[in-house]
């Protein structure tokens, strides 16, 4: 029996452009002797399209910005094609990124609709999307981080100097200014003054209501995959290289500027720190499926965890399948595998 596949992407998020990479590499990757893929499409507006011109193989990310008006283009046609069991799916897959998408509102839905689903639940996606959350769940995990700030908008409104001389007196310049959730380091700034800092700031309210403020540290940015589900596996360490100032957006997607070392050059200690820290951070989020851990590491072998991502990049040159791969496993496999993962975590719910 063919097993239908939704494949949720785009969405109405900063990292709309990045989804639709990942999507196109996905849908490669299935086995259409097997699935029977649907591929649906969120609109940057936020609308979801889906309809029949959409169940063909993809070739190319431009096909995959279907605008076509065939069918009614609503969050409604979704919940009608998945609770009519003649189209029901046995499984989606949510290949987007950041707010609506990575946070656990997407996987809300699924539950309430009793949609077996790929990664996350709730409750990890929503922790780990909002960046001081996060950062409180690994303080209690006992995870050594770097000290910040953060606050909301009205806060900040009312009382900018106070926070920018809490900043000034707790942190150490240079600082780097985040909105607490999003990724691909949109929104994200590097400061040396208090002239850039209420700039960065002022940049990061742009794309979320609340803000995080970081002592930027000087040290090596290695990540790791996690893979599983109650006893999670996780990879070799990959090492980031950016070779301008920091891992922006554009040295992550688009300028080719950073390289990646995998392995990353590391000790055995250091390696296994970093392993012990994935996990932890893994199970402190209560998470499933996926999640790619990225740190800093200093000269001393110092571990601090900077994030963690509940859907990372995942085209076949991404991180996350990279370190994987780099271990003997095919992008498909690993395809594979988080669908079977998505389907025991839904048996085993029941
Ligand atoms: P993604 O989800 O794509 O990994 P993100 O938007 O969640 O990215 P971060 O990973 O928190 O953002 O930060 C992006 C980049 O900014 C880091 O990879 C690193 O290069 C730099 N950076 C962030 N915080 C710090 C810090 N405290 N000190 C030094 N560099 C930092
Ligand atoms: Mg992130
Ligand atoms: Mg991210
Ligand atoms: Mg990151």
């Amino acid at each position: 029996m063919m097993k239908k596949i939704g494949i949720v992407y785009g969405g109405k998020s900063a990292e709309h452009e990045v989804s639709l990479m990942t999507a196109k590499a996905v849908i490669a990757a299935l086995d259409f002797s097997t699935y029977q893929v649907t591929p649906i499409y969120i609109t940057l507006d936020g609308e979801w399209v889906c309809g029949e011109k959409l169940t063909a193989p993809v070739e190319e990310a431009e096909a995959l910005r279907f605008t076509g008006t065939d069918q009614p283009n609503s969050i409604a046609q979704f919940v009608e094609l998945a609770s009519n069991p003649e189209t029901r799916f046995d499984l989606v897959f949510p290949v987007l990124h950041g707010p609506n998408g990575e946070d656990g509102t997407i996987q809300g839905l699924f539950e309430m609709m009793n949609l077996p689903y790929v990664g996350n639940g709730v409750l990890a996606s929503s922790a780990g999307m909002d960046k001081v959350v996060m950062k409180q769940l690994f303080t209690q995990a006992g995870l050594k981080q770097v000290p910040y700030e953060y606050c909301l908008h009205s806060y900040y409104n009312a009382h900018k100097e106070e926070f920018l001389d809490a900043c000034e007196q707790n942190l150490t310049y240079p600082l780097f200014v985040k909105p607490a959730n999003l990724g691909s380091s949109v929104g994200i700034s590097k400061a040396k003054t208090r002239e850039e800092l209420e700039a960065a700031i002022q940049f990061a309210f742009e794309y979320d209501r609340k803000i995080v403020v970081e002592q930027g540290i000087t040290a090596r940015e290695v990540e790791l995959s996690v893979l599983g589900n109650d006893e999670p596996k996780v990879s070799i360490a990959g090492g980031v290289l950016p070779t301008k100032d920091f891992y922006d957006y554009s040295a992550k997607y688009v300028d080719g500027t950073t390289n990646y070392a995998i392995p990353a050059e590391i000790t055995e200690q250091e390696l296994s720190d970093l392993q012990q820290a994935s996990i932890d951070a893994f199970k402190i989020l209560d998470c499933s499926g996926l999640v790619r851990a990225d740190f800093f590491l200093t000269t001393d072998g110092d571990v601090y965890i900077n994030e963690v991502n509940t859907l990372p990049g995942f085209t076949p040159i991404s991180m996350y399948p990279k370190l994987w791969i780099a271990s003997g496993k095919t992008y498909a496999e690993l395809v594979e595998e988080l669908i079977q993962l998505g389907l025991e975590r839904f048996e085993e719910k029941k």
